[in-house]
C-alpha cells in the first residue's frame, strides 16, 4: 500500500493523506472523498503510513499539474496564506490526452522596426533576468516586446504577455496577429467554455507560441516557456481582491525565477515597488513629443460651465474627447434635505448608487437593488438630494449640450463584454462617438487615435483617501489618461482639482515623483516596509471585533512585527458582514508570515501587500 499527500482543490484544508496500490506520480489530477462527498485533489508526494486510518484515493483522472506550478502554487499558499488547494485550484492542468504536435510557426516576413533606443531597450531587458521598461506612452513598448518575443520564438521556446483585462483591444490583437499569425491566442474570463476548450487544446498540442491574457493566463500550462512580459505592470487589476490575494505580477517573477527565464515588467507610470526593486530602463518619447495643455480648474467635483465649454468647443472643431469620472451610475449619494438620512445599503455600509434608468438604486458592493424612493424612507416627507455625480448623470448631462453630440457611456454597467467593448471602442475610432465619458476603463491602455480633449474629474478625491498610496493612485490615472489624448494632435487636458501645484510638478517627469515619494515613505510604508492586512468578516459582529482584538494582543507579543492600527474597517459592513481589520508592518515579509501564522483563524482573511484599505 501506497500513502499520498494530497491537495484538496478548492478547500481551506492543508492536505490529507490517501492511499493507493497503484504508484501515482506527483501533480496528478484524483479523485478522493471528504466526508462522504467527492471531492478532487492533486498527489502532492508520496508519504510515510500515517498513524491514523487512511481512506483510498478513487479515480485517477487525465489531468496533471507541472513541477513550476505545483511549486508557484506552494509559494502562494505560504506568502499569502492560503491552501494549496485553494491556491492549486486557480491553475490549469495539463490534459494527458492531447498530443503535442510540432508545427513550424510562420512568422510575418515584415520585421519590427526598432528606434536606436528601443534598441537600446532591447539589449537592456536581453541582459537581466527580472527588468522594468519604464516607457512613456506611444514610446513603443509593445515593439519591444515584439522583437524579444520574434527572438525567444526562434529558441522554440513561447511567451506570456500578460495585460489588464480591459487592455485585450481588437487593435492590440490585431497588431500580434498581423505578425505572429496564428500562433497567438487570447484567454481572457469572458471567453464561452467553448472558446476556452478550443484555446487550451492549442496550449495543450502547442499550436500556440504566444499567449496572452489577464492574469489567470499565468496560471496556464504553457510547455517550454521562454519570456514573461507583464504590461502596465502598476495595474491594480493584477492584484486578486478575494483569497487567495495573490497579486499575478509577483507571481510571473516568481514563476521566471524558478523557471530561470526572463521577466519583463513594462509601464508609462511603474509601481514604486518594481522602480525600487529591479534595474529599469527609460525610453523617452511619445508623450513628451506631442503637446499637451493642462488646465486646471481649482473647484470641487461638479459639472461646471466651463466644462461645458471647453467640450462644445472642441467638438466644434470636429474633435474627440474623453471625460474620467470615478463613479459609475447618476450619483453615488443619496440624502434626505429635511432630515438628513443618508440612504445606505441595508447590508453594507455604504451609500446606495442612484440607477436613473433602471429606476433603482443599487449597493455597488454587494448588488442589492431597490426602487428608487420618491421621499425620504425615514421621514417620509423630506426631498432627497444627491451628491457625487457618475457617469450615467454626467452622459445625461452632456447629451442635453447639442443635440449632435453623441456621447457614450463607459464603464462596468455598459461595458460587460469584451464584445461590447470591441464595437464601442470602434465605432470610436470610427468617429461614430464624439465623446466618451468612462470610469478607470478609460485609462487602460487602449489606442485612442484622435482624442484632442481629456476631462478628468474626482483627482481630489482619490489623493483624499486614507491610503498610503493615494498620490501614487492619482498621479499615475492622470499620466495614464493624459496619454490616452495628443497622440496625433495636440490636445487639452483639462483638470478638477485644487491641487494643480502637486500635479504640476510631477505630470512632466514620472521619475521625480518615485524618486520624492520613495523618500517620503522611507521607514514607514512599502517598498522600504512590507505589510499586510488581516481581514475579520462575520454576521456577527461581536464575534469578529472579538476574534479581532485576540489577534491584536497575541500579535503584541511579537517584536518583529508592528501593529500600524487596528479597528473597524473604514467600511464597516459588507453584505451583511461586519469587518473589522488589523494592518502590520514588517522589515521582512517573512516575519509578517511567521506571526500571522500565530493567530490564523477560519474568520481571517490574510491580505499580504495590499492595495486596498477600505
Ligand atoms: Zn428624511
Ligand atoms: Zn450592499
Amino acid at each position: 500500500m501506497l500513502f499520498y499527500s494530497i491537495a484538496l482543490l478548492g478547500s481551506p484544508l492543508e492536505p490529507l493523506t490517501y492511499h493507493s496500490v497503484d504508484c501515482l506520480s506527483a501533480g496528478r489530477e484524483v479523485d478522493v472523498t471528504l466526508s462522504n462527498r467527492l471531492q478532487q485533489g492533486v498527489v502532492i508526494e508520496e508519504c510515510e503510513k500515517p498513524e491514523f486510518t487512511t481512506q483510498p484515493i478513487g479515480m485517477t483522472r487525465s489531468f496533471f499539474y507541472t513541477d513550476a506550478q505545483i511549486q508557484c502554487a506552494q509559494f502562494m499558499s505560504e506568502y499569502y496564506g492560503c491552501s494549496l488547494g485553494e491556491a492549486l485550484n486557480l491553475y490549469v492542468p495539463y490534459s494527458i490526452e492531447i498530443e503535442p504536435i510540432r508545427k513550424e510557426i510562420s512568422l510575418s516576413s515584415i520585421n519590427v522596426i526598432l528606434s536606436e533606443s528601443q534598441v537600446k531597450a532591447l539589449d537592456f531587458i536581453r541582459s537581466h533576468p527580472v527588468s522594468l521598461l519604464f516607457g512613456d506612452t506611444g514610446a513603443g513598448k509593445s515593439e519591444i516586446y515584439m522583437r524579444r518575443m520574434d527572438e525567444i520564438l526562434s529558441e522554440g521556446k513561447r511567451a506570456l504577455l500578460l495585460l489588464p483585462e480591459i487592455s485585450l483591444t481588437p487593435q492590440m490583437e490585431s497588431r500580434f496577429r498581423e505578425h505572429f499569425g496564428d500562433a497567438v491566442v487570447l484567454w481572457h474570463s469572458k471567453m464561452t467554455p467553448k472558446q476556452k476548450k478550443v484555446t487550451l487544446e492549442k496550449i495543450y498540442n502547442g499550436e500556440a507560441h504566444i499567449i496572452v491574457g489577464p492574469r489567470s493566463a499565468l496560471f496556464l500550462p504553457i510547455a517550454d516557456l521562454g519570456l514573461i512580459v507583464v504590461d502596465e505592470e502598476h495595474d491594480e487589476s493584477y492584484k486578486s481582491s478575494s483569497r487567495p490575494r495573490y497579486n499575478a505580477r509577483d507571481m510571473a517573477v516568481y514563476l521566471g525565477s524558478l523557471l530561470k527565464i526572463p521577466v519583463v515588467l513594462g509601464s508609462a507610470t511603474p509601481s514604486l515597488g518594481s522602480y525600487a526593486k529591479y534595474p529599469f530602463f527609460r525610453l523617452r518619447g511619445g508623450f513628451y513629443e506631442s503637446k499637451r495643455t493642462f488646465v486646471f480648474e481649482p473647484s470641487l467635483e461638479a459639472l461646471t460651465p466651463s466644462i461645458d465649454r471647453i467640450i462644445m468647443g472642441n467638438f466644434t472643431d470636429g474633435h474627440q474627447g474623453i471625460v474620467f469620472i470615478p463613479t459609475r451610475a447618476n450619483f453615488k449619494y443619496t440624502v434626505c434635505e429635511s432630515c438628513g438620512y443618508h440612504v445606505e445599503c441595508p447590508f453594507c455600509s455604504v451609500g446606495m448608487s442612484q440607477h436613473k434608468n433602471s429606476r433603482a438604486l443599487k449597493c455597488h458592493y454587494c448588488n442589492y437593488t431597490e426602487v428608487l424612493p420618491k421621499i425620504c424612507p425615514k421621514c417620509q416627507s423630506g426631498a432627497l438630494r444627491t451628491a457625487r455625480l457618475g457617469t450615467a448623470e454626467a452622459v445625461e448631462h452632456f447629451s442635453r449640450l447639442s443635440e449632435t453630440l453623441r456621447v457614450q457611456q463607459f464603464d462596468r454597467d455598459i461595458i460587460t463584454t469584451q464584445n461590447k467593448l470591441i464595437k464601442v471602442l470602434e465605432a470610436f475610432n470610427r468617429h461614430e462617438i464624439d465623446l466618451l465619458v468612462g470610469t478607470q476603463m478609460l485609462s487602460k491602455g487602449h489606442d485612442y487615435h484622435d482624442i484632442a480633449l481629456a476631462v478628468v474629474m474626482g483627482l481630489d478625491n482619490l489623493l483624499s483617501q486614507s491610503d498610503y498610496r493615494a498620490r501614487e493612485k492619482a498621479l499615475s490615472l492622470l499620466v495614464q489618461i493624459a496619454g490616452r489624448s495628443g497622440r496625433k494632435q495636440n490636445a487639452t487636458v483639462f483638470v478638477q482639482s485644487f491641487n494643480e501645484h502637486f500635479f504640476r510638478e510631477y505630470l512632466e517627469d514620472y521619475e521625480k515623483f518615485l524618486i520624492d515619494e520613495l523618500r517620503i515613505r522611507n521607514g514607514r510604508y512599502p517598498p522600504t516596509k512590507k505589510l499586510a492586512r488581516l481581514l475579520y468578516a462575520h454576521k456577527n459582529g461581536v464575534k469578529a471585533k472579538a476574534a479581532m482584538e485576540e489577534a491584536v494582543v497575541q500579535l503584541q507579543r511579537i517584536d518583529t512585527v508592528q501593529i500600524v492600527g487596528f479597528g473597524a474597517s473604514a467600511i464597516e459592513r459588507i453584505a451583511d458582514k461586519y469587518r473589522f481589520q488589523i494592518l502590520l508592518r514588517s522589515d521582512k515579509s517573512t516575519d509578517l508570515i511567521r506571526a500571522i501564522k500565530h493567530v490564523k483563524s477560519s474568520m481571517m482573511e490574510i491580505d499580504m501587500d495590499p492595495i486596498e484599505f477600505t
